[in-house]
């Protein structure tokens, strides 16, 4: 997809320093970051955390450059590799990354990621998913009721792209975090 031109006014075209040209993404690339981000995931899962994670691609697409895992509630995998990215690679850099996460980024972790000036945000599962499995009270994840691009939207200082939810790749996703979710949420209502 070309890059329209920046708002005028805006962050990106007072600073195009800070905007360099992110290479589009390809269906193939997008699925090799997503199942990057599940191995990550399934390992996660057998040190006893929750199934959530996330990996960052470099410019080319394709180059895994870190990656996180859910540490706990509040320490989430985006936001946690989000810190660490920025702590790592200048803006410049991190504008043409992208973060790939199995599950579709909280509004704590969509607004981290916008801060460290990451480029690009890719998800497969939605929160609406997450919510199906995890059910209500369940004492690991109070999943909210939002979405990524909502938060996002119409900012005018940069345009973070947003590709997601991913139906093939969440459908697997939901699978396998399903083996974790059950075994935590409430059996009947
Ligand atoms: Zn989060």
């Amino acid at each position: 997809m070309a890059a329209a031109a920046p708002t005028p006014g805006s962050a990106a075209a007072l600073l195009p320093h800070l905007f360099p040209e992110r290479k589009p993404i390809t269906p193939a690339q997008i699925a090799a970051g997503v199942e990057a981000a599940l191995v990550v995931q399934r390992r996660a899962v057998t040190f006893g955390k929750r199934p959530f994670a996330a990996v960052l691609l470099g410019p080319d697409n394709e180059t895994v450059l870190l990656t996180h895992q859910s540490i706990d509630q509040v320490n989430h995998a985006e936001s946690s590799l989000a810190r660490l990215a920025y702590t790592h690679y200048t803006k410049e850099f991190l504008w043409q990354c992208t973060l790939v996460s199995t599950w579709e980024p909280c509004g704590m972790c969509t607004a981290t990621i916008y801060w460290a000036h990451i480029g690009r945000i890719i998800f497969a599962g939605t929160n609406d998913q997450l919510y199906e499995l995890t059910g209500p009270g369940n004492k690991e994840n109070f999943t909210m009721d939002w979405h990524t691009k909502d938060f996002l939207k119409g900012c005018p200082q940069k345009d973070v792209e947003v590709i997601g939810p991913l139906e093939a790749e969440g459908k697997i996703v939901m699978e396998e975090s399903d083996k974790y979710w059950s075994t935590t949420r409430i059996a009947s209502l």
